[in-house]
C-alpha cells in the first residue's frame, strides 16, 4: 500500500514536471495516411495501421496519424499525387503502381525474376537502393521509405490450365508492373486494377485471370470462389515492397527525433509484415486447398523460362528508357548479381538439402 502511494505520488510529481514542457513544445501533430488499399485489409491496410499507430507510441503521442482507406479520402491510384501535393502528409502503397510517373519506380516495388524479400532488404538498406529511391522520388516532393513485405507472391488465378506460354495468349489478366509487360509480350492484356475490384472483375467476366497477393491476402478476398486454379510461383512478385510516401515539406517540418521515428516505425513495419506473411501465408494455404478444394497447380519449367527471358527483354528495354531506370537498374543488376551468388551457397543450398 506504501509503495503504491509513493509510486503514484511520484508518478504524479513527475508528470507535474514534464507537462508544461510538452505544453510549450506545440500542439499534437496530426498526419493523414491515405492507402491504395481497402480500410483494414490483413496484412496490407492493418500493415498501414500498425505503422500510424507505432508512430504515436514511438513519438509518446506528440504526433498522431489517422489512416484512410482507398477511396475514403482519395481513390488507391491517387495516393502518390495526394501525398505528393500536400491533400495528406504520408501514404502507404506500392511502388509499381507509379509506372506513369517515373518507369524506375518499379525496381522498389518488385521486378519479375528480380530481388526476393531479403535481397530487396539488402540492397535497399545496405546495396545503395535507399539513396536512388530517395532521389528519384524528391522531385515528386515525396521522401519514400520501405515499408512492408509480402514475401514470394503466387503466379494467380486462372479458370484454364496453364499448360504452355500460348495458353496466356488473348488472356485479360489483372498483373501490375513490369509483370504486365511481360504478360502483353506473352500475348495476354495486363490490366491494372485496385485489390477492391478483383472479385467482381473476375465474377463478371471483365477479367480472365488476376493475381493478387499470396494465400493469406487472396483467400481474404474469396478469389477461390472466382477461378478454379491457382498457380505458383509469383515469378513477376518474388518479393514486393511496400512502401511509404511523405510529403517532404511535412517531413522537413519535423524535428529531428520524429523524423527518425517516422523512418523507423517504417523499418519495423517493412520487417514485422514480411513475419506475418510468412506465418500466415502456409496457414491460408492450407485451408484453400483443404477446405475450398483449390487446385493448387506449378507453371510447368517450360513456362516459366520463356516467361524469365520475356521478363529480361521488358527489364532491359526499362532500364534504357531514361537516366532514372539506367542509375537504377544499374544498381539492382549488380546487386542481384551479386547477391545470386552468395544465395546460391546459402539459402538455396540449404532449402535443396532441407526439401
Ligand atoms: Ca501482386
Amino acid at each position: 500500500m506504501k509503495r503504491r502511494e509513493f509510486i503514484k505520488q511520484a508518478g504524479a510529481a513527475g508528470s507535474l514536471l514534464v507537462a508544461p514542457a510538452i505544453a510549450m513544445a506545440g500542439k499534437t501533430i496530426r498526419w493523414k495516411m491515405v492507402t491504395t488499399w481497402p480500410k483494414n485489409f490483413p496484412g496490407l491496410g492493418t500493415g498501414a495501421n500498425k505503422l500510424a499507430a507505432l508512430i504515436g507510441e514511438m513519438s509518446g503521442g506528440r504526433m498522431k496519424v489517422k489512416v484512410y482507406g482507398a477511396k475514403e479520402l482519395v481513390p488507391a491510384f491517387e495516393v502518390f499525387d495526394a501525398v505528393s501535393r500536400g491533400t495528406a502528409e504520408m501514404g502507404h502503397g506500392a511502388a509499381y503502381y507509379w509506372k506513369g510517373k517515373s518507369e524506375a519506380a518499379q525496381f522498389f516495388a518488385a521486378v519479375p525474376f528480380g530481388l526476393n524479400a531479403q535481397e530487396m532488404n539488402g540492397w535497399l538498406y545496405h546495396g545503395g537502393g535507399m539513396a536512388l529511391w530517395t532521389k528519384l522520388y524528391e522531385r515528386f516532393n515525396l521522401v519514400p521509405a520501405a515499408a512492408g513485405n509480402t514475401g514470394v507472391q503466387m503466379g494467380g488465378w486462372f479458370n484454364k490450365e496453364i499448360k504452355s506460354l500460348a495458353d496466356l495468349r488473348g488472356l485479360k489478366m489483372r498483373i501490375p508492373g513490369l509483370g504486365g509487360e511481360v504478360l502483353k509480350r506473352a500475348g495476354g492484356t495486363p490490366v491494372s486494377l485496385p485489390g477492391s475490384e478483383l472479385y467482381t472483375s473476375l465474377q463478371s467476366g471483365n477479367i480472365d485471370a488476376t493475381e493478387w497477393v499470396g494465400p493469406y491476402n487472396d483467400l481474404a478476398f474469396g478469389l477461390y470462389k472466382v477461378a478454379k486454379y491457382y498457380y505458383y510461383p509469383g515469378w513477376h512478385e518474388p518479393g514486393t515492397t511496400l512502401e511509404a510516401l511523405i510529403n517532404k515539406q511535412a517531413f522537413e517540418a519535423l524535428p529531428a527525433d520524429l523524423q527518425s521515428i517516422v523512418l523507423n516505425a517504417c523499418k519495423v513495419v517493412n520487417q514485422d509484415m514480411l513475419a506475418e506473411y510468412t506465418a500466415r501465408n502456409n496457414a491460408a494455404l492450407h485451408t484453400l486447398v483443404t477446405r475450398h478444394k483449390v487446385k493448387l497447380r506449378a507453371f510447368p519449367e517450360d513456362v516459366l523460362k520463356k516467361l524469365k527471358s520475356l521478363s529480361d527483354e521488358v527489364v532491359a528495354e526499362v532500364a534504357v528508357k531514361d537516366a532514372d531506370s539506367r542509375a537504377v537498374y544499374a544498381s539492382f543488376r549488380k546487386f542481384r548479381d551479386e547477391v545470386r551468388a552468395w544465395h546460391n551457397v546459402s539459402e538455396l543450398a540449404y532449402f535443396r538439402a532441407r526439401g
